[in-house]
């Protein structure tokens, strides 16, 4: 059983509060992607957990053990880390098996290994390189690679992709979720990517200002954004929000348009994903501004009473700047914000 758990732990350095409070689980052999802007302390936060930080409060545990005071090799974990520790002058071979010789594995059993995780990173054809001659991104898959290979119950990973191009990029991502799902791993990955974060995660934890404002599967977050800030962080191009001035009986008055909503008397912001928008006879009316044609559907930016929105919209339609579009979003996907505490009302 390899569960992580972070209790309470918070980080300053000098006068600046990198990481506040922060509480998560992640459950034996589940892959919990940190997810959040630059800055936001993801970075932090899972340098604690390996022990190469230390929390200014708070604890972790690692296996149902209490690891705050533990050396990193200590802590039965294999890392990942952007500045991906490769040594440039041993071979790719060398590299990979370097954690196993230290663990005095008998040679065939390296060779196994080391074989089989650079075929999965496919690096199979660099195994006699020195990796002082690699590019940063056969370099990474090589950190990768050497990771993997230890087998570990706990892997952490920071940007393990970030220097592949888009398409290596997709295929790795696939492997790796693949791989990591065979061999029962419990997982944190760091990414501030967030195709990657859907794809891979079984659970995301979004990060904000030192904060997690939301941990939960990747179609919670995507359809019931907790807060305004993942709202506007996750999807791309993101949610739009209007401001919602309440009518009373749960109407709710909308860029000229009366839409069902909550009950509550504060004026609350109304928000919607572009892709649940259709044209219809009766709904926003939008001035499109901007058209962008991107095979599959087509992106209209657009003015609603002043406030920037998109919409995406099928592909073949006709419409050009200037033109005027009803919008109609679909009922069930609309979600509410409180403006003053930027938390989603119900
Ligand atoms: P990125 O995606 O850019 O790596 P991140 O979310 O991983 O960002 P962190 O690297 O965890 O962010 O940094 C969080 C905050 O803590 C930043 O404002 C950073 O400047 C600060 N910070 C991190 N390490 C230190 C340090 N050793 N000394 C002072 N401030 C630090």
């Amino acid at each position: 059983m390899a569960e992580i758990q972070i209790k309470g732990v918070a980080k300053s350095f000098g006068s600046y509060t990198a990481l506040h409070d922060i509480n998560l689980t992640i459950q034996d052999q589940e892959f919990v992607v940190l997810l959040g802007a630059s800055g936001c302390g993801k970075t932090t936060l899972l340098r604690i957990v390996a022990g190469l930080e230390t929390a200014t409060t708070g604890e972790v545990w690692i296996g149902g053990k209490r690891v705050d005071h533990l050396p990193p090799k200590d802590r039965g974990i294999a890392m990942v880390f952007q500045n991906y520790a490769v040594f440039p002058h041993l071979t790719v071979f060398e590299n990979i098996g370097f954690g196993l010789r230290m663990k005095k594995l008998p040679n065939d059993e390296v060779k196994r290994r080391v074989e089989r995780t650079a075929g999965l990173m496919h690096i199979e054809q660099l195994l006699g390189r020195y990796s002082g001659e690699l590019s940063g991104g056969q370099r990474q898959r090589v950190a990768v690679a050497r990771a993997l290979a230890m087998e570990p119950d706990v892997i952490l990973m920071d940007e393990p992709l970030s220097n592949l191009d888009a398409l290596l990029r997709m295929e790795m991502r696939a492997e790796l979720k693949g791989v990591l799902a065979e061999s029962n791993t419990t997982a944190i990955y760091v990414t501030h990517d967030q195709v990657e974060a859907m794809s891979m995660a079984d659970r995301i934890s979004v990060m904000h200002q030192g904060r997690i404002v939301q941990a939960a599967s990747p179609i919670e977050v995507y359809r019931n954004p907790a807060a305004e800030f993942v709202a506007g962080f996750i999807g791309n191009p993101p949610m739009n929000f209007l401001p919602a001035t309440p009518q009373g009986g749960g109407r709710w008055a909308v860029a000229g348009q009366v839409l069902d909503g909550p009950q509550t008397p504060k004026a609350l912001k109304f928000a919607i994903r572009p892709e649940d928008l259709r044209l219809a006879d009766h709904g926003l009316q939008a001035v499109a501004k901007v058209i962008e044609p991107l095979g599959a559907h087509l992106l209209v930016t657009c003015d609603v009473n002043g406030a920037l929105f998109r919409a995406v919209l099928d592909s073949d339609l006709s419409v050009k700047p200037g033109d005027t579009l009803t919008l109609a979003p679909q009922s069930d996907r609309i979600r509410w914000f409180d403006p003053e505490t930027t938390r989603a009302v119900a």
